[in-house]
């Protein structure tokens, strides 16, 4: 999944889009995994194209061989401008965070996430708040094993309001696990059509 990349907090500024406030050419912003210095801007109704050259992070599938592009601003549109020095990755030389890392911080999320889910994976006890399920208590159990967690028995869930977040997130998961074989483990939730 792609999702948009930010440059470390304190190394840029934002700039609003608009006119007579755009950042000065020879900014360099930082701009999904790279820095690109702006070179000048040509005017458009709606906005500016900004023609960039990419001085670090990997090549764009527009640019020349001079390494430079056009990038279409909008009114509006908000620009983070690095302040100073581009922190870079000391292994990569990509502007910081490169995509290594982030892929390496999102793999420790989820290693945490199922080192947390294990101490509540047992029979009769609830995937979701970790408590044991009392027989009085209304409860969901998944039809098959543990899909996050190979070998472990059949999730069990309570079915009440504070543990209804963890059987949803975990019942999205399965049902990207299983496909066209998915059926929701509660179906009592209205919809809208
Ligand atoms: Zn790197
Ligand atoms: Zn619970």
């Amino acid at each position: 999944m792609k999702r948009r990349w930010y440059p470390p907090h304190d190394s840029t500024t934002y700039a609003h889009i608009r006119a007579g406030k755009l950042p000065p050419i020879g900014s360099v912003i930082a701009f999904e995994h790279r820095a690109l210095e702006i070179l000048r801007y040509d005017e458009r109704d709606d906005g500016w194209i900004a023609q960039v050259r990419r001085i670090h992070g990997p090549k764009l599938k527009s640019e020349n061989d001079r390494a430079e592009c056009g990038l279409r601003l909008r009114n509006f549109a908000i620009l983070d401008v690095y302040k100073g020095r581009i922190p870079l990755c000391s292994c990569c030389g990509d502007p910081w965070p490169c995509t290594r890392e982030i892929a390496e911080r999102e793999a420790r999320e989820d290693m945490q996430h199922l080192a947390g889910q294990m101490e509540k994976a047992h029979d009769g006890f609830c995937y979701s708040c970790g408590e044991p399920i009392t027989t009085r208590q209304g409860k969901v159990l998944a039809p098959e094993a543990n899909i996050e967690l190979p070998g472990f028995p059949p999730p069990g869930f309570h079915t009440r309001w504070k543990c209804r977040d963890g059987l949803a997130a975990y019942d999205q998961k399965r049902r990207q696990h299983l496909g066209s074989q998915w059926a929701p483990l509660v179906s009592d939730q209205p919809s809208l059509n």
